[in-house]
């Protein structure tokens, strides 16, 4: 008589969770993987997708049809709400809000992080964030209507003020989402408007730091600077963005000093990250140590300590591993293997991150990459860093048609996903399009 094969329950299917199903698959193990969005989302190229370069279909693509070759794993919309430890399951809202619940043997959480606004959630109202479709489609809108309210507005500081675009954050996605703005409005749109001149449009990029991209070599940091000073992006170091409004920004100095206010009606927030509220609740359950952001501790082999049948993978593994997606995959590959050694009775490894870079895209033909010793910027680094964006696109589909709009888009500057909704995309964190309380 078969024993019942294991049952390995994954949630998220960013590059953690879909790296480790990918790995499960053909296993002798049945997988689970479930995600609230339906596909995978490359989240390093999300600011080309809101500034029109890229489409969504581009960065995005159904889990269903990328696992649909591994008999073993299955894969399931929905959010998962609740988790009960003892019991070993995990509590389902589907897109309707109706729930059901899933058994696991073996759990992997690889659920990410969501923007943190440091505990001022109404900041979000008037500053998307960055993490999601809707994200990128919520600043793709704010950011072309932007030019469009100017453009019927006379000169003067409502209209100055559509005219001004503010980013919280100088990491790698604030610069690129900054730089990225000055590009449409010195070429995408440069020719296309009658009454204003949309090269006039201001953005301004607010830091705590000393410096933007500080987790690269200072030398490089000064390049990069450099390029987005002659851009035209307006850098404001040493500040904290203290309130968000409808019609502006507060920042204050981390020195002291007065506050200053910016007036803008187009502000993004790229400036913080904290574990999605599942995880949060994980933890709990299993009285694990989390920090502040909500990462959670973990054991050498990234099980939970104290419950070997728990793991987390990716951003959401506290410690010194950095939030990129190389750690993700790789989380996500070492703990199949752990999987897959429990099954064939060997002892587990433990996890070792292999740090193979990091690369910033700073304006057109200029790119940061920073491989170990290797240092390289301008061309040739931009080079570097779309042939590693290229390589990590999920499905081959996607990866030529990228190639192709970027060569289209590289000489003309034009950009041929400028369409948005007006629909209700304001709120950007709306998952779902309808209710159990739309339903008959
Ligand atoms: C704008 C941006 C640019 C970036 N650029 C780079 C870059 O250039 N290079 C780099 O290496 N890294 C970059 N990163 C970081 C990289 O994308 C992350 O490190 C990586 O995505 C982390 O992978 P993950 O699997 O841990 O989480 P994610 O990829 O965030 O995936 C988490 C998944 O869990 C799902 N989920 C969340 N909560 C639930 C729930 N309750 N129920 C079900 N599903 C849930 C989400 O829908 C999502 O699909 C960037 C990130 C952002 C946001």
């Amino acid at each position: 008589m078969s024993e019942r094969r294991t049952k390995v329950l994954i949630i998220g299917g960013g590059f953690g969770g879909l790296f480790c199903a990918r790995r499960l698959g053909r296993a002798d193990v049945d997988v689970t993987l479930l995600d609230r969005a339906a596909g995978h989302l490359f989240q390093p190229l999300l600011y080309q997708c809101a500034t029109g370069t890229l489409s969504i279909g581009h960065i995005s693509r159904s889990l269903r049809e990328e696992l649909s070759r591994h008999p073993n794993v299955r894969t399931l919309l929905g959010e998962a709400v609740g988790h009960d430890a003892d019991a070993h399951t995990v509590t389902v809202m589907r897109p309707d809000e109706t729930t059901f619940v899933l058994d696991y043997d073996v759990l992997v959480l690889a659920a990410g992080m969501q923007q943190s606004y440091f505990g001022k959630e109404h900041f979000a109202e008037w500053a998307p964030g960055m993490k999601t479709l809707d994200d990128a489609l919520c600043i793709r809108q704010r950011l072309f209507t932007a030019f469009e309210i100017a453009e019927t507005l006379p000169p003067g500081p409502e209209r100055d003020g559509w005219l001004t675009f503010a980013v919280a954050g100088g990491g790698p996605t604030g610069v690129e989402i900054a730089g990225q703005i000055r590009e449409v409005a010195t070429r995408t749109l440069a020719n296309e408007f009658h009454s204003i001149d949309p090269e006039d449009a201001r953005v301004l990029l607010f830091d705590g730091g000393d410096r933007v991209l500080k987790s690269f070599a200072p030398g490089l940091t000064e390049k990069a600077t450099r390029t987005l000073e002659s851009l035209g992006v307006e850098l404001r170091m040493g500040v904290h963005v203290t309130d968000v409004g409808r019609d502006g920004v507060t920042v204050t100095p981390k020195s002291g000093g007065p506050a200053e206010q910016y007036g803008t009606r187009t502000v993004l927030w790229t400036a913080g990250v904290e574990a999605v509220p599942f995880a949060r609740h994980v933890a709990q359950t299993l009285d694990a140590e989390t920090d502040r952001a909500g990462r959670i501790s973990v054991a050498p082999d990234l099980s939970v300590p104290g419950h070997p049948q728990v793991f987390v993978i990716g951003d959401l593994v506290g410690g010194d591993f950095p939030g990129v997606a190389e750690n993700a995959m790789q989380g996500g590959l070492h703990v199949a293997s752990c999987i897959r050694r429990d099954l064939d009775g060997k002892p587990r490894r433990n996890y070792r991150y292999r740090d193979l870079g990091s690369a910033a895209y700073i304006s057109r033909g200029n790119a940061l990459l920073q491989v170990g010793p290797i240092r390289l910027s301008g061309r040739i680094g931009w080079l570097g860093w779309g042939f590693i964006h290229i390589a990590f696109l999920t499905g081959v589909r996607n990866r030529i048609s990228t190639v192709m709009t970027w060569m289209a888009a590289i000489g003309r500057g034009d950009r041929y996903h400028r369409a948005f909704m007006l629909g209700d995309r304001g709120v950007p964190e709306q998952p779902y399009t309808w209710s159990k309380d739309d339903q008959p």
